[in-house]
């Protein structure tokens, strides 16, 4: 007998009407119209099966600790880095990882079941890095969890408490210990030139252990902020083609349209990815602007026209940076869509990959996908299509892991007292 069967569900591809199989933790097949006895049927009732949302940029260690030990009065970006310098030596391990344990029961009931977060390494304990591969540990069956050792305060600029520049040795210390992704910030250090030489600096770091290269990148307003330029360029000299995204790439919203065509031909060859936060770019770019005031996201639909793999991520949730969040990847496609005007149908359906298959291509995730022989992780969403999912934010009726269903929520059904009017509303159109 099946194991658990998925009826009369629609799915990314438009197709409607198709049944999941699955045994043990995969999808076995993907039928239409297909029925026969399963130990557990769900019935999706002509409503949307998704892979499941991943996020392909966040910060695990400073989440939930919005407050801690202040909020940020001005919004900017510098005054966000300021406060978490300040809250780094009150953290402790338990606090650590009881915030982040929260913060992924929130991803699950969300979908959203694959996380790389970048973890602050300019810190001579590694404490938020232990924390988080033990938390990683914990939430490998129900949540993948991919660790970029961040160096936030600079890997050249950052100095330890001996006044020495150490954090490269953190940085390897930190791979060492089981973290997967190479992280930057280049825009951060001392100077462009110094900036460019941790570029360089880190994709050697990445090319000689094999592994994959996060940074953020150009996280300004500043169009002279190019260390994207070097990412790309270091990435083609060293042979990284596909391992490398750049986050951010903010500066690129404020840049010169005669340079950015040369740019994004250069990314492009080199393989290079772009992962935008629009939640955080809209509230934390343009705050030296007057009016009219910059949006800061980067050139999404443009990157994407070209061919390169651009994600949205969260970035932050109640943190030093920004105040609000839940998980929710709607919420942050629905963003993205709004900053980059992208209101075409496809273009629609774009943002809805942006947070789910786009950035399981950059995470590399393996067995990704509604099809035979994928994982059997999917989530059933109150809605027929993606741009329906987008628009409605849609509740997660069921979000299934390794063919186990591990959240549910009801359907968001209001009850109207209306005369002459139906007794119910659930903010889909009528087919
Ligand atoms: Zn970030």
């Amino acid at each position: 007998m099946i194991d658990l069967l998925v009826k009369h569900a629609a799915l990314v591809d438009g197709r409607d009407d198709m049944s999941i199989i699955v045994n043990g933790d995969r999808i076995t097949d993907v039928l239409p119209g297909f029925d026969a006895p399963a130990a557990k049927t769900i019935d999706a009732n002509g409503m949307l099966v998704s892979p499941p949302f991943v996020d392909a940029h966040f910060h695990m260690d400073a989440t939930l600790s919005y407050g801690l030990p202040r909020v940020n009065q001005s919004g900017t970006l510098l005054e966000g880095i300021a406060l978490w310098g300040e809250l780094k030596p009150q953290l402790t391990f338990d606090a650590l990882v009881e915030r982040a344990l929260a913060y992924c029961d929130w991803a699950v009931a969300k979908g959203l079941l694959a996380v790389r977060t970048h973890v602050d390494i300019c810190d001579e304990r590694l404490l938020a890095v232990e924390a988080l591969l033990h938390v990683q540990k914990r939430v490998k069956p129900y949540l993948d969890l991919q660790l970029v050792t961040f160096p936030q305060d600079g890997i050249l600029r950052w100095k330890d408490s001996k006044g020495n520049a150490t954090a490269i040795n953190l940085l390897r210390k930190a791979l060492e210990l089981g973290a997967e992704v190479v992280g930057g910030i280049p825009h951060f250090e001392r100077t462009m030139s110094e900036g460019a030489k941790s570029v360089k600096l880190l994709c050697e770091e990445a090319a000689k252990r094999g592994l994959r290269v996060d940074m953020h990148c150009d996280e300004t307003d500043d169009p002279m902020s190019r260390h994207i330029e070097t990412l790309a360029y270091e990435t083609q000299r060293l042979g990284l083609q596909g391992r490398v995204n750049g986050s951010h790439l903010t500066s690129m919203h404020s840049m010169d349209n005669y340079y950015v065509s040369k740019l994004i031909a250069l990314m492009r060859e080199a393989g290079v990815s772009a992962v935008a936060n629009p939640l955080i770019n809209i509230t934390i770019q343009g705050r030296h602007d007057t009016y009219p005031k910059r949006r800061g996201m980067t050139r999404v639909p443009e990157l994407m026209a070209a061919g390169i793999d651009v994600a949205f991520g969260h970035d932050c949730v109640m943190d030093p940076w920004y105040s609000l969040g839940s998980g929710d990847m709607l919420e942050v496609a629905h963003m993205g869509l709004h900053v980059a005007q992208m209101t075409g149908q496809d273009a629609m359906r774009q943002c809805f990959d942006a947070v789910t298959k786009t950035p399981a291509k950059i995470l590399g995730l393996e067995g990704y996908g509604v099809e035979k022989d994928c994982y059997a992780d999917f989530v059933l969403l109150q809605a027929r299509d993606p741009i329906e999912a987008i628009r409605t934010r849609a509740t997660r009726l069921a979000v299934v892991r390794r063919g186990k269903v591990i959240a549910e929520t009801a359907p968001n059904t209001a009850t109207l007292m209306l005369p002459n009017r139906p007794g119910t509303t659930d903010f889909l159109l009528k087919r």
